[in-house]
C-alpha cells in the first residue's frame, strides 16, 4: 500500500525544529511508522530520544495519521554528546537557573506549535527506568537516545523485547563505517538486533535503519 508523505504544514514544523534528523530520513521514518501501524493497528509507538522534537513531528504525524499514540521519551537534560565541550552542544539550550541543559521547553513548543499534543505523550524520564516498567507491545520503536555504549546497550536490551511480532524497530545514527560517525548505534543496537535472529532489515536511508521483528 502506498503511503502519502507528511503533510506540508507538519513538514514546516519538523524542519523548523532544532535537531539532527535530515529531511529524507524523517520522511523514511514517517513511512516506516505508518506502515508499522497498518500491520499492528491500535498499538502504540515509542521514541527514545526526543531532544527538541524534530523527529517527533514526523513520528507524531504518523501516529495521528494512524489513530495511535506516540510516547516520546527523554529526560531532556541532553545526551552525553550534547553536553558542554562535546561536538553537539548548543549553548542556547542551557537553563540559566541550573546551568544544565533543558530541552523540554523547546520540545513542548515544537509539539504544541505542530498541533500534535493529542497524538504525542511526552514522557520525561530516564529511558532505562521507563523501559523496566513498560510492558505494552509496540508497533513501532525508534531508538535515538544516548549514543554512548552504555545508553545504547541498555536501550537495545530493555526496549527491543517490547516490539510486537511483526512490529518495527528503527535506529538512528547507524554508521557501519567508523569514518562516518560513532559506533554504539551500529555495534550495540543494530548488530545485536540482526544477530539475535529476531529482526530483519527492511530499509536503510542515510543513517536510519528500519528492521522488522520476525
Ligand atoms: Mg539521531
Amino acid at each position: 500500500m502506498s503511503i502519502s508523505p507528511l503533510n506540508s504544514e507538519l513538514r514546516r514544523h519538523a524542519l523548523a525544529a532544532r535537531g539532527f534528523m535530515p529531511e529524507d530520513e524523517g520522511d523514511a521514518l514517517y513511512v516506516a511508522a505508518v506502515h508499522a501501524a497498518q500491520s499492528e493497528p491500535n498499538t502504540p509507538f515509542v521514541a527514545v530520544g526526543s531532544y527538541c522534537g524534530r523527529s517527533t513531528v514526523w513520528l507524531g504525524g504518523a501516529a495521528r495519521a494512524s489513530n495511535t499514540t506516540l510516547f516520546a521519551i527523554d529526560h531532556h537534560f541532553g545526551s552525553e554528546e550534547n553536553q558542554p565541550g562535546w561536538e553537539w552542544h548548543d549553548t542556547s539550550l542551557v537553563d540559566p537557573r541550573t546551568g544544565r541543559m533543558d530541552t523540554l521547553p523547546f520540545f513542548r513548543s515544537t509539539i504544541l506549535d505542530a498541533g500534535l499534543a493529542d497524538s504525542v505523550v511526552t514522557m520525561v524520564g530516564d529511558s532505562p527506568t521507563i523501559a523496566r516498567h513498560w510492558t505494552t507491545p509496540l508497533a513501532f520503536l525508534f531508538i535515538d537516545g544516548g549514543h554512548g555504549v552504555e545508553p545504547a546497550t541498555l536501550d537495545y536490551q530493555l526496549w527491543t523485547p517490547r516490539v510486537a511480532q511483526g512490529g518495527t524497530l528503527a535506529i538512528h545514527d547507524v554508521f557501519p563505517d567508523p569514518a562516518d560517525g560513532g559506533r554504539p548505534p551500529y555495534e550495540n543496537i543494530y548488530l545485536p538486533a540482526i544477530e539475535s535472529g529476531l529482526f530483519e532489515d527492511v530499509s536503510a536511508t542515510g543513517s536510519l535503519r528500519v528492521l522488522r521483528r520476525i
